[in-house]
């Protein structure tokens, strides 16, 4: 029998508990998949670069033997991110020019992107931040006080976009201290959430968070990001599910990935399967021009002719905005 006056402790399911038992350990990694004899094709000077992380339950969902599954593509350390590629960067979308105040972007018309924190539970290898200077330019949870009184002094602004890393890092008590905030400021009518937390870790998507969430007082965005409809397991339709409230608008963005993504069969897939779970395609971005990614990259051409092919196959709500961020444009490029 349980004593009824156990303490309410957090359990070992507790989300936290799942971030910290990410695999980092690449000779792990490659064990889980049955691929430990391919371990000398992991690269150490990557690693050194940008750590691998990775969720056990996205390990789950990788095909065990396969070297080339879509999602270990996503975070497997090579050594062709070493290669020094021209026209790629560190600052690829020049987000270091574009600072308003600490840690918020206000690069496009009437809305700001508030980078809350430089953590994020996954490492994907293409991620445009991965030498973002986070330390410095994130807005830390104990300090949204410049970035507040910028948004509150501007009244074209009517929708903050909270991104990161991935917003969901933060513990679900500082994201209610900054949506209060927000919530103070009448000119701020919506509420956009970037985060790929229900996706690679949904045992985030708890209790606490969906209170947090119901109560939020302004119509929300949120903008997950699945690349393959792998990623998509019943624990991520779950999350998804729980997510979606009526005041909750779901979107996917993917990036078009080399060897992950790019035929119009994984697209279509892709699409179908986020639809299934309520979530609309929004954009597929061309990759972003950052050291470490080329091996990734799809010319844009081969871009175009993949959304072509797929308008033919699906309905037009299926088919995502191709888009390139490009510095000093008012908005994304669209390409397609
Ligand atoms: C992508 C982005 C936005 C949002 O653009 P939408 O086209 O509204 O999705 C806002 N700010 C920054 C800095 C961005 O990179
Ligand atoms: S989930 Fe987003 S922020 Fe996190 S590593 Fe991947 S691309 Fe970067």
């Amino acid at each position: 029998m349980i004593p009824a006056a156990l303490p309410i402790q957090k359990t070992a399911h507790s989300w936290q508990a799942a971030w910290r038992n990410a695999v980092t350990d690449p000779a792990d990694l490659l064990a889980r998949l049955g691929l430990g004899h391919r371990l000398a094709e992991l690269s150490e000077a990557a690693m050194a670069q940008f750590p691998l992380r990775v969720p056990e339950s996205f390990v789950a969902r990788m095909v065990p033997g396969d070297m080339n599954d879509p999602l270990l593509r996503q975070v497997l350390p090579v050594d062709a991110e070493t290669d020094k590629v021209p026209g790629y960067s560190f600052d690829a979308v020049g987000d270091g020019s574009a600072m308003a105040a600490q840690g918020l972007l206000h690069k496009y018309a009437g809305r700001v992107l508030l980078v809350t924190t430089g953590s994020c539970a996954i490492h994907c290898r293409y991620c445009f931040r991965r030498h973002f200077p986070y330390a410095e330019a994130s807005a830390s949870p104990n300090d949204w006080d410049a970035a507040i009184s910028h948004i509150a002094a501007d009244a074209s602004i009517s929708e903050v976009i909270l991104s990161g890393g991935d917003p969901l890092s933060l513990s679900t008590a500082k994201l209610a201290a900054l949506t209060d905030q927000l919530a103070g400021i009448d000119h701020v009518r919506r509420l956009r959430i970037h985060s790929r937390l229900p996706v690679v870790l949904p045992e985030r998507v708890d209790d606490e968070l969906i209170a947090w969430l119901s109560a939020v007082s302004m119509p929300v965005t949120w903008v997950v990001h699945a690349n393959h409809a792998n990623e998509f397991d019943d624990a991520v339709a779950a999350a998804l599910s729980r997510i979606r409230l009526p005041h909750v608008t779901l979107l996917n963005q993917a990036v078009l990935l080399r060897g992950v993504n790019d035929s119009v069969d994984a697209l279509a897939d892709l699409s179908e399967r986020a639809y299934a779970q309520g979530v609309l395609p929004y954009y597929l971005h061309l990759l972003d021009r950052v050291h470490g990614a080329a091996h990734f990259d799809v010319i844009e051409s081969e871009a175009k002719t993949l959304i072509s092919l797929l308008r033919a196959r699906l309905p037009g709500y299926l088919v995502p905005r191709l888009a390139r961020e490009t510095e000093g444009n008012d908005s994304k490029d669209l390409l397609a």
